[in-house]
């Protein structure tokens, strides 16, 4: 027959899911050996049992209940019934699996009725039995009935005020009238306060597995992705009192400091006090450790609990404690929540203690809360306090303010005037580029997690929050309208790009500073990583940032950003519009010496590590001018007439970029411009051959839908480099032309790509737009609406698609290794730096995920934590 009532002796830690995390907590340290009050635990099967099936109460769990209280009668010698002995009061209290602040929580003192409160006044005081009984009045209508607490203070207020006095000198007569009127806002409320303790008790269970199903708490279960059907446990716990008199006390405790992670006891107590009356803050706490001079037993008895429980949790506690006439009681244990910093250093020492090993280490810290050790955040402080203006996307993490502007000329303008800025556009393009650079923070309202600010944002490392779709910009007047606030050039912004949120006004950041233990961390992941870890950048300084963070290797350097430099673009401009092959000639010779003076540092700065470099893959209306002036400027410079121009640029327009001319189209219908590529990688390898470095070239070809385009630009370019060798008198040297994978043919036909290609990279921010068939662009309109209900769990942008994309993932890697087992093999869309999918790729056999330089520490973490799950599941 099932168990659904658990004495604390009965249960054990395990069992969080059946008895809750407090439920099992205190039965683990009941069995420690710790003096924890008398109790039992009504299970969570219970709870959903009892939210599905009438009469289930009365028919599963009302006599078990009534046992368990006798059994707690026992333990305790105190009575739960009748007035003339000692009395049993309880607490009643919920804990699910998680811990759900949004529940309805706890009651302390049930049992307490008329008579009962005169039986306590009479073993204790007056002011200490009523204040209890009023207490309870109190919590038990916001639990049972959702009578605000507030209206009782108020009647407490008016009752001291008339009487002109504290309650704590009130006389019996005077008690009974405050409690008559309490009773009285009970009738209000068309309800009763029972008398009956067992009554009481029913009530209260009930009205705690109800609270699985208040509102709040189904909010902070969508939040936290907890399901809905785990219900929650209720414990009944025998109470001591921690306001009996002088050598009472409470108080709340971490084993170490929770926002730093220092060693050594860190919280707070209060004399002659009950729980909430720490929380409430109506009265100063003191630091625990004074604790030690004025109870100097009870504080040597914590201490010894407090080590004895993290020793044995294997982890900082989160204790609570109250002490009754100098006996000490701890009333619930739990790992205590910390910041990113404290839970790196926590780790790292608990290591070095020789209590937790160094891969348990690396399963303690989420990859996320790396981003907050790397990425400014806003004071903790200030945030209590600010006000949100509305909420997108967390395209890129970290915490900036400063003045609004709605170009990237106007941004180039300020920030150079030495003015911080934030810029803020429906969406940015490649030609925002130089004012994306300069800002502190981007926002766009329009794109997803792919969309052009968010990919250039993350590899900048620029704080950035995408397709906030309440934003209503006006470009042109220089407004930002959201709601009733209307926001202009100047106006000052504060972006959590970690969040999404964006808040009105100025808040301070804080960087945290832990490079040491970091590194350290990192290390150890590495070490028992299976998948590599590379970035996705090409600029310099993320080249940079990315060798900083401990890349092995470069799995996607953009040629196309290259070319929107100022003197670039004109070249570039001049070579797609050329009309005869001198043009071509004379735009492709500079171009060529760009990209040769660019390749050259960029190998330089990565020296051994690998680095693909990907051909041109955007369409080429990307590279043309829009707006009329500027088609008149470039009609200038380029001596060109400006009809014909604007012409010849329509002409270019296509309905469909995404899906038209682009990737390895282009290195079709334009051979020259992949040659000019190739050209210039391979003269910077010889370049630096010379002066003694080794490079063995990776070159990548986008958007292969068919062998034959492999084949085509293989053939052309293998001849090509051979030419290359002659030309530039060089014994020929290995290199490797690889392909992306990222249309859904392509893992349909990857066997037979793989004959052709030495390496592969999925590049899924365009395998998902194929296969889903969503414009990477333009997911920022719907899948907000998608989410919510309930339709897509998450952007498939931002997390892998298992069960569309991540098949085609897995079916194009089997055929590959049919063909060349040894493949090697890696993912360079977004989501390669998601660690929620990289648990998957290692599952399908990739070799490596790239990434954002600053998402690579954090990725680093994830495949190391990938490795170990993996490992445990197969042990
Ligand atoms: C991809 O499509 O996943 C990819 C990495 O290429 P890009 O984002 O440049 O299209
Ligand atoms: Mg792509």
């Amino acid at each position: 027959m099932t168990q659904f009532i658990y004495s604390f002796e009965e249960g054990n830690a395990d069992q969080n899911a059946l008895l809750g995390g407090k439920g099992a907590n205190l039965a683990e340290m009941t069995n420690l050996g710790l003096p924890v009050p008398p109790g039992f635990t009504i299970t969570t099967e219970s709870c959903i049992r009892f939210l599905n099936e009438p009469y289930f109460f009365e028919s599963h769990l009302k006599t078990g209940i009534l046992e368990a209280v006798d059994q707690l009668e026992k333990k305790t010698q105190k009575y739960f019934s009748g007035n003339d002995q000692a009395l049993l009061l309880v607490s009643v209290r919920s804990g699910a699996k998680f811990s759900m602040p949004g529940m309805m929580d706890t009651i302390l003192n049930l049992g307490l009725n008329d008579l009962r409160t005169q039986t306590l006044a009479q073993a204790t005081n007056l002011d200490f039995a009523y204040n209890c009984y009023r207490r309870l009045m109190q919590m038990f209508a916001d639990v049972v009935y959702g009578i605000p607490k507030e209206d009782f203070d108020q009647l407490l207020l008016f009752f001291e005020k008339n009487a002109g006095k504290s309650v704590k000198d009130f006389t019996l007569e005077e008690h009974q009238a405050l409690i008559d009127q309490y009773k009285q806002l009970y009738y209000e409320h068309h309800q009763t306060f029972p008398q009956s303790p067992k009554e009481q008790l029913f009530t209260a269970i009930k009205a705690v597995f109800r609270s699985w199903n208040n509102p709040r708490a189904q909010v902070y279960r969508e939040l936290n992705q907890i399901p809905d059907d785990l219900g929650t446990a209720v414990n009944v716990q025998a109470m001591v009192f921690g306001n009996s008199d002088q050598q009472s006390g409470t108080g709340v405790v971490f084993t170490r400091n929770p926002a730093n992670g220092q060693k050594g006891l860190f919280g707070e107590f209060l004399l002659q006090a009950q729980g909430e009356d720490v929380v409430a803050g109506i009265r100063t706490p003191e630091p625990i450790q004074a604790l030690e001079e004025k109870m100097p037993q009870a504080y040597a008895d914590f201490l010894s609990y407090a080590q004895k429980l993290e020793e044995h949790y294997k982890d900082m506690q989160d204790i609570e404690f109250t002490i009754e006439k100098g006996k000490l009681y701890i009333l619930q244990t739990r790992n205590g929540k910390r910041t990113a910093k404290a839970a790196l250093k926590i780790a790292l020492d608990l290591v070095e203690e020789g209590i937790i090993s160094q891969n348990t280490a690396l399963l303690r810290i989420q990859p996320a809360a790396i981003n907050q050790l790397i990425h400014p955040v806003f004071d903790e402080e200030q945030l209590q306090t600010a006000s949100v203006l509305a909420q997108g996307l967390p395209a890129s993490p970290g915490a900036a303010t400063g003045q609004i502007v709605f170009s990237a000329k106007e941004a180039k303008r300020l920030h150079e005037a030495g003015i911080k800025v934030i810029l803020v556009r429906h969406e940015t393009s490649p030609e925002d580029i130089e004012g994306m650079i300069v800002s502190q923070a981007i926002v766009t309202s329009h794109g997803g997690m792919t969309s052009h600010a968010a990919v250039v944002a993350r590899g900048m490392g620029t704080c950035c929050v995408a397709g906030c779709e309440a934003l209503r910009i006006d470009e042109e007047a220089k407004t930002l309208q959201c709601g009733e606030i209307i926001l202009g050039q100047g106006d000052i912004l504060s972006v959590d790009g970690s969040t999404g949120l964006i808040y009105l006004g100025q808040l301070s950041t804080v960087l945290v500073e832990n490079d040491q233990e970091l590194e350290q961390l990192l290390t150890w992941a590495d070490q028992a990583a299976q998948l590599k870890v590379r970035a996705n950048a090409e600029t310099i300084s993320d080249l940079q940032t990315a060798i900083q963070f401990g890349v092995q290797g470069i799995g996607l350097a953009r040629t196309e950003h290259m070319f929107f430099g100022q003197e670039r673009i004109i070249e570039m401009r001049r070579l797609i519009l050329a009309e005869n092959p001198l043009e071509v000639k004379a735009a492709l010779k500079k171009l060529l010496e760009f990209q040769s003076q660019d390749f050259y540092q960029m190998f330089q700065t990565v020296g051994q590590l690998p680095m693909i470099i990907r051909l041109l893959d955007p369409p080429m209306h990307e590279f043309l001018p829009k707006e009329e002036q500027e088609i008149q400027f470039l009609a200038q410079t380029l001596q060109k007439n400006p009809v014909k121009l604007t012409h010849q640029i329509k002409q270019l327009q296509e309905s469909n970029p995404m899906l038209g001319h682009r990737g390895c189209r282009l290195g079709i219908t334009q051979p020259d411009v992949y040659k000019m590529q190739v050209e210039a990688i391979f003269s910077s390898a010889i370049r630096l051959q010379q002066e003694g470095l080794t490079i063995r070239p990776e070159i990548m070809i986008p958007l292969i839908a068919e062998k034959a385009e492999l084949t085509y630009i293989k053939d052309y370019l293998v001849n090509f480099i051979d030419q290359l060798f002659t030309k530039y008198q060089i014994q020929p040297f290995p290199y490797d032309i690889g392909t992306m994978i990222e249309l859904p043919r392509a893992c349909l036909i990857a066997d037979q790509l793989a004959q052709d290609a030495d390496f592969f990279s999925f590049g899924t921010n365009d395998l998902t737009q194929m296969t889903y068939g969503f414009s990477r662009d333009d997911i920022g309109k719907f899948i907000p609406s998608y989410t919510d209900k309930n339709i897509l769990a998450v952007d498939p942008f931002q997390s892998v698609d298992r069960q569309g994309v991540g098949i085609l993932m897995s079916l194009a890697v089997q055929k590959a290794r049919q063909i060349k087992p040894d493949l090697t093999i890696g993912i360079c869309g977004e989501v390669g730096g998601d660690p929620d999918s990289i648990p998957f790729f290692q599952e399908i056999g990739v070799n490596y995920v790239s990434c954002s330089p600053y998402r690579v520490p954090a990725a680093r973490l994830a495949v190391a934590q990938a490795n170990l799950l993996k490992q445990e599941e197969t042990k």
